[in-house]
């Protein structure tokens, strides 16, 4: 028997956690969360309660009420009796966007997670930088648990200072098949908003399975996405999870547009470009890289983004600049005290302003502050998102800087206020209006459609889309599912 059963990223965007069966073998297809979920139930002030989070978003119908695959120290404290044998023999993450990883926090450690190595080093940056609502992806921090005190009788909470433990994390290598129990996974990489995306094709007893991730065929690498059409067709499969975010939509504005519209629109111009981009995603860094030494410039980035071209290039990728480049500088921003910038002061006091992952950036030649920007306006290209506008109060942008927005528009009435206060940044600083360069992250419809067409499944399951019915235009048997069934293949 083979089976699928879904438990996010159904009639909606993200939250894909899917559960695959077959012959005794279970393995998860992504365990992510879904936003508009979350947010549905907590904001910033309210947000889930730790103490009984398993316990709390099952609750609230945002985690499968499935046995044996949540951390035992939560399940513990939760009183949840969930802890028993390990129920799955791994997790397939397709990328490391948090709705597709965002929830593998509260797995248990024993699980095999698969990831491809750029999957894995965006989840250790999650662990040592933060970022995702919840970490624990590589590294592990048991909680809830009292241990003897050192020096005194008594019992203390364990901390993470009291030693952290490892999740099994396995990184496949992409076009080499693996197994997880009875089943044989071949990931291939697709073009997506973030370095290391997979798509799948997956060997069951009934036939082939394929899960596309999401992924879009208009990006830096068309021809990854185009090999992996061509090998899901070459497997004639009995099945396809195929992602359809923008199955509206049939703009297919490229990677290479942008780097076009933005090169064009700072040629000349004497004050800063700030530029928004989603942080992790390293094609669009690379595009303002190369916009940015094009008008010879520098690419000013946040020390995150250093560590993730250092983690990146660990795990041999090599086509974006070194965090060292000569064209590269690494921002940091006044914080705490706000002493980086002043003279007089001992460098260890200037130090303790940052975390100690950014002290190890803080001597590298190429950092500049605040100050080195404002003057020298005109060289430089600074990365800068929502919530570093702040800075602008010391980079005081002159008269012809410009902003440049790179990232999709808002969706929900939390983000259209956001863009107000946006707009308000931007106006007191010379930088309004704001100049939308962008190219999604997905497939539009006409490339989904192109690709549901050369694969040519037996049976079509929509998931991460809104608009799941739109495939029927072009496939003869799509099935339209829901959350919490099991459906046999
Ligand atoms: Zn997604
Ligand atoms: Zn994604």
């Amino acid at each position: 028997m083979t089976s699928l059963s879904f438990y996010g990223g159904v009639g909606k965007i993200g939250g894909n956690k899917i559960l695959l069966e077959d012959k005794g073998t279970r393995i998860l297809l992504d365990f992510g969360m879904n936003f508009e979920e979350q947010a549905s139930y907590f904001t910033e002030f309210m947000p889930p309660r730790k103490f009984s989070s398993i316990k709390d978003l099952i609750a609230l119908g945002m985690l499968p009420d499935l046995k044996g695959i949540y951390r035992r120290d939560y399940c513990k404290h939760n009183g949840l009796n969930y802890s028993e044998r390990n129920s799955v023999d791994g997790v397939l993450i397709s990328h490391a966007h948090l709705d597709h990883l965002g929830y593998v926090h509260f797995l248990r450690r024993d699980i095999p997670v698969h990831v491809s190595p750029e999957s894995k080093a965006i989840m250790s940056l999650f662990d040592t930088v933060g970022g995702g609502a919840y970490n624990d992806f590589c590294k592990f921090n048991p909680s809830f648990i009292f241990i003897p005190k050192k020096r005194s009788d008594g019992v203390k909470r364990r901390t993470a200072r009291d030693g952290l433990e490892e999740r099994v994390v396995n990184d496949f290598s992409f076009n080499k098949p693996f197994k997880i129990g009875n089943l044989e996974v071949t990931p291939y990489r697709v073009d997506h908003s973030l370095p290391g995306a997979a798509g799948f094709v997956i060997n069951t007893s009934i036939g082939n399975v394929i899960y596309t991730g999401d992924l879009r065929f208009h990006g830096r690498h068309k021809d990854w996405s185009d090999y992996f059409v061509e090998k899901a067709a070459e497997s004639e499969p009995v099945c396809m999870l195929s992602e359809g975010t923008r199955i509206k939509d049939s703009s297919a504005r490229t990677e290479g547009y942008v780097e076009k519209q933005s090169t064009k629109l700072i040629k000349d111009k004497k004050g800063v470009v700030i530029a928004n981009f989603p942080i992790r995603d390293t094609d669009r860094l690379l595009t303002f890289y190369k916009t940015a030494v094009s008008n010879n410039r520098s690419l000013v980035i946040e020390s995150r983004q250093a560590l993730l071209l250092d983690l990146l290039r660990l795990e041999g990728v090599t086509e974006l600049p070194a965090s060292d480049d000569e064209f590269i500088k690494i921002f940091f921003p006044r914080k705490g005290w706000g002493l980086i910038g002043r003279t007089g002061v001992p460098e260890e006091q200037v130090a303790r302003d940052y975390k100690s992952w950014e002290k190890e950036y803080l001597n590298q030649s190429n950092v500049v502050t605040a100050g080195d920007i404002s003057k020298n306006q005109g060289k430089y290209v600074v990365f800068m998102n929502y919530f570093q506008l702040n800075n602008l109060l010391d980079i005081q942008p002159v008269p012809g800087s410009v902003h440049i927005r790179s990232i999709c528009e808002p969706f929900s009435e939390e983000m259209e206020l956001d863009e107000k206060r946006i707009n308000n940044w931007l106006r007191k600083f010379n930088l309004y209006p704001q100049n939308k360069i962008h190219a999604s992250g997905h497939a539009s419809g006409n490339h989904l459609f192109k690709m549901v067409e050369s694969i040519n499944p037996k049976l079509l399951i929509p998931i991460h889309t809104e608009f799941p019915e739109l495939y029927k235009e072009v496939h003869k048997k799509v099935k339209l599912v829901n959350e919490g069934k099991k459906y046999q293949l």
